[in-house]
C-alpha cells in the first residue's frame, strides 16, 4: 500500500481493490467490517478462508470440510451479518457508495462515477440514514440539570404549496438544545398539545432545568413539573428585556435542518425521519467530513446489526 494515502479515502480503497480480493478482505477484517473468525455451526471448530471462483464477488468464503463420523461440509459467506450483507455488490462498490454518501455526494454525480443503477444508489443512501436513525436513538442522553438552560421549541416542517402560502401536511419536530454544548433531542410529535410535548420533555430534560421557550401555551405547565421555566414573547421581541431569555440556539437549529432538507426536497417524500436522522448524527459529529468520522460512520453501523451472531466474532 503507498505509505501516504490515508485510510478510508476514495484513493485507498480504489487501491486496496487493485491488490486482489484477499487484500480487500483482511482489510476489512482488521476494521472489524466483517468477522474475522468463524465458527462451524456442526462442528464447532473455526472454519477456515477457502478461495472459490464460484463465489464471484468476493472470491473466498468460509468453509469447514471434515470426513469419518460427523461428516460435512459447510460453507457461510464472510458478509453474514455485515454492512454488506445480502448486497449484490462488491465489497469494493459498498465501500465506495458509502464513502461517497459520508461526502454528502449527489445521487446523480454517483450514478456516473461508479456506474452504478440509480435505485442501488438511492438504496444504499437509505441504509446510511438509518444507521444514522439507530445510532441517533442509541446515543441520545438527556440534557439539562440544575443551573444549566435547555432551550426549546416546535416547529413546522413541510413542503410549501406552490412555493408560497402555508405549509401542507407537514410534520411537526419538537426540540430542545442545551446552551453551550452539542446536546440536544429532537423528535417527530404528532400534535404539539401540553401532554405529548411534556411527555418529550420529561423524557430527555433532567429536572431543575432552565428551560427557555416560546408563550405557546403547552409550556404554561413548566414551572409545576419541576423545572425554571423562561418565556420570549416572539410577537414583541427575541430577548426578553427583563430575564434576558432567548431560543437563539434554537432557532438557528431550525435554520439549518431546514437548509439540509431543502437540499434532499427530490428524495425527501416521506422519508423525513431519515433525513432528520442524517443531520442530528451528522451535527453531533460537528458535520466533520474526516477520514476519522467516517470511520465512525462503521462503529454506527453495528448499532443496526446484531452485536454478536452464532459463531462468528467482529471487533468494535
Ligand atoms: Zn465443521
Amino acid at each position: 500500500m503507498a505509505a501516504l494515502v490515508s485510510e478510508y479515502t476514495l484513493e485507498f480503497f480504489t487501491l486496496l481493490n487493485a491488490r486482489g480480493k484477499k487484500e480487500l478482505i483482511e482489510w476489512c477484517m482488521k476494521e472489524g467490517l466483517i468477522a474475522s473468525s468463524y465458527e462451524c455451526p456442526n462442528c464447532n471448530e473455526q472454519m477456515r478462508l477457502n478461495e472459490r471462483k464460484s463465489v464471484v464477488l468476493d472470491g473466498f468464503e468460509w468453509r469447514c470440510r471434515k470426513k469419518g463420523v460427523n461428516a460435512h461440509d459447510v460453507c457461510r459467506s464472510l458478509r453474514k451479518n455485515s454492512w454488506f450483507s445480502n448486497s449484490k455488490l462488491s465489497m469494493y462498490d459498498v465501500l465506495r457508495v458509502t464513502k461517497m454518501w459520508f461526502g454528502r455526494c449527489m445521487n446523480d454525480y454517483v450514478v456516473n462515477e461508479l456506474k452504478l443503477n440509480i435505485n442501488t444508489v438511492i438504496d444504499w443512501f437509505m441504509f446510511c440514514r438509518e444507521v444514522c436513525m439507530n445510532a441517533v436513538v442509541n446515543e441520545s442522553v438527556k440534557i439539562g440539570g440544575v443551573n444549566v438552560i435547555v432551550e426549546i421549541d416546535e416547529s413546522k416542517f413541510g413542503k410549501m404549496k406552490y412555493g408560497k402560502g402555508k405549509p401542507v401536511d407537514g410534520k411537526w419536530v419538537f426540540g430542545g438544545i442545551e446552551r453551550g454544548t452539542n446536546r440536544c433531542f429532537f423528535r417527530v410529535v404528532e400534535r404539539r398539545t401540553k401532554e405529548e410535548l411534556l411527555c418529550v420533555i420529561k423524557e430527555w430534560v433532567l429536572p431543575g432545568s432552565t428551560i427557555v421557550s416560546d408563550c405557546w401555551k403547552a409550556y404554561k405547565c413548566l414551572s409545576d413539573e419541576g423545572f425554571k421555566h423562561l418565556e420570549v414573547n416572539h410577537s414583541v421581541c427575541f430577548k426578553d428585556p427583563d430575564t434576558g431569555a432567548h431560543t437563539n440556539s434554537i432557532e438557528g437549529t431550525w435554520s439549518a435542518i431546514k437548509r439540509f432538507l431543502r437540499n434532499h426536497t427530490s428524495h425527501a417524500e416521506g422519508m423525513f425521519d431519515h433525513y432528520l436522522a442524517e443531520y442530528l448524527w451528522r451535527r453531533s459529529r460537528d458535520h466533520s467530513l474526516s477520514d476519522e468520522t467516517f470511520r465512525d460512520f462503521f462503529k454506527s453501523c453495528y448499532y443496526t446489526l446484531p452485536s454478536t451472531w452464532e459463531g462468528s466474532t467482529i471487533r468494535k
